[in-house]
C-alpha cells in the first residue's frame, strides 16, 4: 500500500483554472501539487481554434494552448500527477484526498479546478446510439461524416461554432433551436448565416434519434415543433449535442454548498468556499462567463489566497507554537 503523501496545496483539475492556480502557487514556493483528472487539458482540448484568448494576434489551437500552460506550471515548480481524485474528505484537516491509484494524499489547501463536462438532453434514443452516430464533440468526431449530413443541437457559441467546425466534414449541417434566436456571440452567428451548408431550424426539439440497431448507426432525427407539437423527421447520419455543460462537482457533494445546477458557491468576489483553505475556480463554480479567461483568472485568485491562507497560518504557528499533541488535538495540522 502506497504511503500517503503531503502538500501543502492540492490543486484538482487541468484546465485554465488549475494550471493558472499552478503557476502562482508554484512562485510562491507551495510546491503544489496538480491532479490531472480524466481530461488533462479539460475542455480546451476538445476544441480546434481559440480566438479571444489575449496575448495571441494569430489563431492559436485549444491543445497547444493547454501544452503551454502545463509546461508553464511545471516549469515554475508544480508535480502534476496523472491520477483522478475518487474521494474527497474536507471535513478534518490535513484535507484528505484519494486518487484512482490509491494514493491518498494529505493536504494544507484544496483549489478545486473540475471545470464542467457536455450535458445531454436524456433521451434514451441519445444514450442508445452514443457513440454510433450521437456524440457531443464535433472536434472529435466530425472527421467520421465527411460528405454526410448532420444535426447539431443547441444555440450557444458551442453549437455554432460546432456546425461550422462540422461544415469542414459534412455535405449539410442541421442547427435545431428551441428558440428562434441564438444566444453565439453575433460574430459567429454571421458566420453561421454566410455558410452555405448549414441551415437552422428554430423553434424546435431533439424528440427521438432514429436510427437502426445492426450494425447500430443514425439515420434520422425526428423534431418537435415546440409551440404546435407537431412532429416530422428528417434524415442525418449523425447528431451533435451542444446544449452546454453541467458542472463537474459530484465529488464534493454535501461538503460544499452548491446551487441548484451543482456550481460550487464561493464568497463573491474571491474563490474562498465556506471551508476554510477550500478554493473553486473556473467552471465548476462559474456559471456566467465560462471563458478560459475568466478561468485562469479565477485559478490565479485561488492561489493567491491560499498563499495568503498559508502565511497566516505559519505566522500564528511562529507565534503560538502548540505541541504536536495539542495540535491534533484541536484539529491544527
Ligand atoms: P450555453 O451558452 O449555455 O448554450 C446552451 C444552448 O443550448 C442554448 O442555446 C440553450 O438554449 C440550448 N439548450 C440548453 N438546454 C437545452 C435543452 N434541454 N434542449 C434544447 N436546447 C437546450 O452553452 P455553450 O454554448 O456550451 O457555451 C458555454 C459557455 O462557453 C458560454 O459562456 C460560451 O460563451 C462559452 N464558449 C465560448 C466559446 C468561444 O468563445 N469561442 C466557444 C464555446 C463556448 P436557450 O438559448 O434557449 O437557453
Amino acid at each position: 500500500m502506497t504511503e500517503p503523501r503531503t502538500t501543502r496545496c492540492l490543486i484538482v483539475g487541468a484546465g485554465p483554472a488549475g494550471y493558472s492556480a499552478a503557476i502562482y502557487a508554484a512562485r510562491a514556493l507551495l510546491q503544489p501539487v496538480l491532479i490531472a483528472g480524466i481530461q488533462p487539458g479539460g475542455q480546451l482540448t476538445i476544441t480546434t481554434d481559440v480566438e479571444n484568448y489575449p496575448g495571441f494576434a494569430e489563431v492559436i489551437q485549444g491543445p497547444w494552448l493547454m501544452d503551454q500552460m502545463r509546461a508553464q506550471a511545471e516549469h515554475v515548480g508544480t508535480e502534476v500527477v496523472s491520477d483522478v481524485v475518487v474521494e474527497a474528505d474536507l471535513s478534518g484537516r490535513p484535507f484528505r484526498l484519494v486518487c484512482d491509484s490509491g494514493q491518498v494524499w494529505l493536504a494544507e489547501t484544496v483549489i478545486i479546478a473540475t471545470g464542467a463536462q457536455a450535458k445531454w438532453l436524456g433521451l434514451d434514443s441519445e444514450q442508445r446510439f452514443r457513440g454510433f452516430g450521437v456524440s457531443a464533440c464535433a472536434t472529435c468526431d466530425g472527421f467520421f461524416y465527411r460528405n454526410r449530413q448532420v444535426v447539431v443541437v443547441g444555440g450557444g457559441n458551442t453549437a455554432v461554432e460546432e456546425a461550422l467546425f462540422l461544415t469542414n466534414f459534412a455535405s449539410k449541417v442541421t442547427v435545431v433551436h428551441r428558440r428562434e434566436e441564438f444566444r453565439a456571440e453575433r460574430i459567429l452567428q454571421e458566420r453561421l448565416f454566410a455558410n452555405p451548408k448549414i441551415e437552422v431550424i428554430w423553434n424546435s426539439a431533439l424528440d427521438e434519434v432514429i436510427g437502426e440497431t445492426d450494425p447500430l448507426g443514425v439515420t434520422g432525427a425526428r423534431l418537435k415543433d415546440v409551440r404546435t407539437g407537431a412532429t416530422r423527421e428528417i434524415a442525418c447520419d449523425g447528431v451533435f449535442i451542444a446544449i452546454g455543460h453541467a458542472p463537474a462537482s459530484e465529488l464534493f457533494k454535501g461538503q460544499i454548498e452548491a446551487d441548484a445546477n451543482g456550481y460550487l458557491k464561493v464568497k463573491p468576489g474571491t474563490a474562498a468556499t465556506a471551508i476554510e483553505g477550500v478554493y473553486a475556480a473556473g467552471d465548476v463554480t462559474d456559471d456566467v462567463y465560462r471563458q478560459a479567461v475568466t478561468a485562469a483568472g479565477m485559478g490565479c485568485m485561488a492561489a493567491l489566497e491560499a498563499v495568503r491562507f498559508l502565511a497566516e497560518k505559519d505566522h500564528e504557528a511562529a507565534h503560538h507554537p502548540i505541541s504536536h499533541a495539542e495540535a491534533e488535538k484541536i484539529g491544527v495540522w
